[in-house]
Protein backbone atom coordinates (compact mmCIF):
# COMPACT_ATOMS: atom_id res chain seq x y z
CA UNK A 1 0.00 0.00 0.00
CA UNK A 2 1.62 3.34 -1.03
CA UNK A 3 -0.70 5.27 1.45
CA UNK A 4 -4.44 6.22 2.70
CA UNK A 5 -5.96 9.77 2.18
CA UNK A 6 -9.59 10.69 2.42
CA UNK A 7 -11.60 11.30 -0.49
CA UNK A 8 -15.05 10.91 -1.97
CA UNK A 9 -14.02 8.60 -5.36
CA UNK A 10 -10.84 7.39 -6.16
CA UNK A 11 -10.04 9.39 -8.87
CA UNK A 12 -10.34 12.65 -6.38
CA UNK A 13 -7.72 10.80 -4.97
CA UNK A 14 -5.41 11.47 -8.02
CA UNK A 15 -6.40 15.40 -8.03
CA UNK A 16 -5.81 15.11 -4.26
CA UNK A 17 -1.71 14.21 -4.55
CA UNK A 18 -1.26 16.54 -7.55
CA UNK A 19 -2.62 19.53 -5.44
CA UNK A 20 -0.21 18.44 -3.08
CA UNK A 21 2.69 19.02 -5.60
CA UNK A 22 3.29 15.44 -6.36
CA UNK A 23 5.17 15.45 -9.79
CA UNK A 24 2.53 12.99 -12.17
CA UNK A 25 5.02 11.21 -13.66
CA UNK A 26 6.26 9.56 -10.86
CA UNK A 27 2.66 9.27 -9.34
CA UNK A 28 2.02 6.94 -12.25
CA UNK A 29 4.82 4.85 -12.07
CA UNK A 30 4.49 4.37 -8.68
CA UNK A 31 1.14 3.45 -8.71
CA UNK A 32 -0.36 0.58 -9.41
CA UNK A 33 -4.11 1.07 -8.78
CA UNK A 34 -6.32 2.69 -6.08
CA UNK A 35 -8.98 1.26 -3.70
CA UNK A 36 -11.41 2.92 -1.67
CA UNK A 37 -13.49 1.30 1.17
CA UNK A 38 -16.25 2.40 3.29
CA UNK A 39 -17.80 0.00 5.82
CA UNK A 40 -21.84 0.08 5.70
CA UNK A 41 -24.18 -1.66 8.13
CA UNK A 42 -26.34 -5.03 7.58
CA UNK A 43 -29.94 -4.56 7.77
CA UNK A 44 -30.86 -7.22 10.56
CA UNK A 45 -32.08 -10.63 9.47
CA UNK A 46 -34.87 -11.14 12.33
CA UNK A 47 -36.57 -7.79 11.82
CA UNK A 48 -36.17 -6.73 8.05
CA UNK A 49 -39.35 -5.17 6.72
CA UNK A 50 -40.15 -4.30 3.04
CA UNK A 51 -40.51 -0.61 2.61
CA UNK A 52 -41.90 2.28 0.44
CA UNK A 53 -39.34 5.16 0.40
CA UNK A 54 -41.23 8.50 -0.70
CA UNK A 55 -40.81 9.55 -4.57
CA UNK A 56 -38.71 12.15 -3.68
CA UNK A 57 -36.04 10.51 -1.55
CA UNK A 58 -35.61 8.28 -4.60
CA UNK A 59 -35.30 11.51 -6.83
CA UNK A 60 -32.79 12.54 -4.44
CA UNK A 61 -31.12 9.02 -4.07
CA UNK A 62 -30.81 9.05 -8.16
CA UNK A 63 -32.87 5.92 -7.91
CA UNK A 64 -35.61 7.28 -9.58
CA UNK A 65 -34.64 5.80 -13.28
CA UNK A 66 -36.94 3.22 -15.36
CA UNK A 67 -34.45 0.50 -13.89
CA UNK A 68 -35.16 0.80 -10.09
CA UNK A 69 -38.80 0.44 -10.71
CA UNK A 70 -39.26 -2.99 -9.31
CA UNK A 71 -36.65 -2.21 -6.83
CA UNK A 72 -37.72 -3.55 -3.33
CA UNK A 73 -36.04 -2.06 -0.25
CA UNK A 74 -35.71 -3.05 3.38
CA UNK A 75 -35.17 -1.30 6.97
CA UNK A 76 -34.84 -2.91 10.29
CA UNK A 77 -37.80 -2.46 12.33
CA UNK A 78 -35.34 -2.96 15.57
CA UNK A 79 -35.53 -5.79 17.88
CA UNK A 80 -33.95 -7.35 20.59
CA UNK A 81 -31.29 -8.80 18.56
CA UNK A 82 -29.87 -5.45 17.20
CA UNK A 83 -30.94 -3.84 20.19
CA UNK A 84 -33.77 -1.83 18.80
CA UNK A 85 -31.24 -0.16 15.71
CA UNK A 86 -32.35 -2.41 12.99
CA UNK A 87 -28.90 -3.32 12.07
CA UNK A 88 -26.46 -5.95 12.87
CA UNK A 89 -23.16 -6.56 11.32
CA UNK A 90 -20.95 -4.73 8.54
CA UNK A 91 -20.08 -5.28 5.06
CA UNK A 92 -17.56 -3.18 2.94
CA UNK A 93 -18.35 -1.36 -0.35
CA UNK A 94 -15.42 -0.97 -2.42
CA UNK A 95 -14.34 0.97 -5.77
CA UNK A 96 -10.95 -0.10 -7.72
CA UNK A 97 -9.08 1.76 -10.47
CA UNK A 98 -6.53 -0.21 -12.24
CA UNK A 99 -4.57 2.49 -13.99
CA UNK A 100 -4.38 1.15 -17.06
CA UNK A 101 -1.88 3.14 -19.87
CA UNK A 102 -4.88 5.51 -20.89
CA UNK A 103 -5.23 6.42 -17.84
CA UNK A 104 -1.78 7.00 -16.73
CA UNK A 105 -1.91 9.31 -19.90
CA UNK A 106 -4.65 11.23 -19.15
CA UNK A 107 -2.49 11.68 -15.63
CA UNK A 108 -0.12 12.72 -16.36
CA UNK A 109 -1.15 14.94 -19.06
CA UNK A 110 -3.27 16.32 -15.97
CA UNK A 111 -6.90 15.87 -17.41
CA UNK A 112 -9.99 16.99 -15.85
CA UNK A 113 -11.25 14.56 -12.61
CA UNK A 114 -14.79 14.38 -15.09
CA UNK A 115 -12.68 13.20 -17.94
CA UNK A 116 -10.64 10.47 -16.08
CA UNK A 117 -13.80 9.10 -14.65
CA UNK A 118 -15.35 8.50 -17.70
CA UNK A 119 -12.55 7.11 -18.72
CA UNK A 120 -12.52 4.60 -15.78
CA UNK A 121 -16.32 3.84 -16.67
CA UNK A 122 -15.05 2.96 -19.93
CA UNK A 123 -12.84 0.72 -18.58
CA UNK A 124 -15.54 -0.93 -16.29
CA UNK A 125 -15.12 0.69 -12.69
CA UNK A 126 -17.72 0.11 -10.46
CA UNK A 127 -18.09 3.10 -8.09
CA UNK A 128 -17.85 3.34 -4.12
CA UNK A 129 -21.74 4.66 -4.80
CA UNK A 130 -22.91 1.75 -7.40
CA UNK A 131 -21.47 -1.07 -5.09
CA UNK A 132 -23.46 0.52 -2.27
CA UNK A 133 -26.48 0.73 -4.87
CA UNK A 134 -26.18 -2.77 -5.51
CA UNK A 135 -25.92 -4.39 -1.80
CA UNK A 136 -29.03 -1.94 -0.87
CA UNK A 137 -31.33 -4.12 -3.99
CA UNK A 138 -29.81 -7.34 -2.76
CA UNK A 139 -31.84 -6.25 0.71
CA UNK A 140 -28.21 -6.68 2.65
CA UNK A 141 -28.27 -2.82 3.49
CA UNK A 142 -30.38 0.29 3.25
CA UNK A 143 -30.87 3.16 0.95
CA UNK A 144 -30.50 5.56 4.02
CA UNK A 145 -27.29 3.74 5.66
CA UNK A 146 -25.62 4.27 1.82
CA UNK A 147 -26.64 7.81 1.36
CA UNK A 148 -24.23 8.60 4.57
CA UNK A 149 -21.16 7.19 3.39
CA UNK A 150 -21.16 7.70 -0.33
CA UNK A 151 -21.67 10.98 -1.85
CA UNK A 152 -24.37 10.92 -4.54
CA UNK A 153 -22.91 12.71 -7.88
ZN1 LIG B 1 -33.42 -6.48 14.53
Amino acid sequence: MFTTVHANNVVDVIGRFLNMGVDPYNFVSALNCILAQRLVRLVCRKCARRTEYPHEFLVESRLDGPEFRDAVFYEGEGCLECNGTGFRGRTAIHELLDLSDDIREMIVDRKPTSEIKRAAKREGITFLRESAVAKVLDGKTTLREVNKVTFIE
